[in-house]
């Protein structure tokens, strides 16, 4: 059985890499073992199918380095915090036994984000209950961290992902069928503008200026986390990459 050291969680079958694709990429680089659960097929989007939209997750996937992802099939626009869809994200989660569960934020425009946002929290905790009626052996991850979508808040902590920039925009790419240029796909959409790509860039560009790095990608943490050794935690770097490169054009 294949456990995970990170899972993430998207309402949408590009959420996590808008979101949280840097951090994804620079944690399997590691040598962490991560993954991606997509809640929904993404069948209501104005652009694309869902196999195409499979296709290109699946990608998107690969370019990311990630071990799996699966798709639970829950019904997009009408994503709903009921029994059912609490029972298969518990169900994904106590298979999977990541470390860390990553998940929307608690804030957003999009009520599917809202709701996964909400079923990730809950199901988190529910897993853990050895008496639920759901499939698999309890398991209570011990981290829960959420990532921004639509709404942006002061994130907790901020990853440092300029050195897998490039790759976290060709895992966007992958999406063609949703930030393809409008001539190519059926209908604009906030997405297929292409200032939307230039957007992620610009708050990427803006959360790594928060800890002197090129790019960043907040997470934020509603739960207290334990600290065994204080030389882990990083501050702000006096030598960052943000240096290295005014060096290397001089
Ligand atoms: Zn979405």
């Amino acid at each position: 059985m294949l456990e995970l050291d990170i899972l993430a969680f998207g309402s949408h079958p590009d959420d996590v890499e808008i979101g949280i694709g840097g951090t994804l990429i620079k944690h399997a680089s590691q040598g962490y073992k991560c993954g991606i659960i997509d809640l929904t097929r993404g069948e209501a989007g104005s652009n694309g199918t869902p196999e195409m939209r499979r296709e290109e997750a699946l990608k998107a996937a690969e370019i990311m380095g990630m071990s799996v992802r699966d798709n639970l099939g829950l019904p997009d626009a009408r994503l709903k915090v009921d029994e059912e869809s609490l029972r298969a994200v518990i169900e994904v989660i106590r298979k999977y036994r990541p470390r860390v569960v990553l998940g929307p934020y608690w804030q957003d425009k999009h009520p599917d984000h809202l709701r996964a946002s909400q079923l990730v929290r809950e199901a988190s905790y529910l897993s853990g209950l050895r008496r639920y009626p759901a499939a698999g052996e309890p398991y209570r991850p011990p981290l829960l961290c959420q990532y921004f979508l639509a709404v942006f808040a002061e994130p907790t902590f901020v990853v440092d992902i300029s050195a897998c920039y490039e790759r976290k925009l060709a895992a966007l790419s992958a999406h063609q069928s949703q930030f393809g240029l409008p001539r190519d796909i059926d209908w604009r959409t906030l997405v297929n503008n292409p200032l939307f790509i230039r957007m992620i860039q610009a708050r990427d560009q803006y959360v790594g200026s928060m800890i002197l790095a090129l790019y960043g990608e907040g997470l934020y943490l509603e739960q207290k986390v334990v600290v065994e050794d204080l030389m882990v935690l990083k501050g702000l770097p006096q030598d960052g990459p943000a240096w290295k490169v005014y060096r290397e054009k001089k």
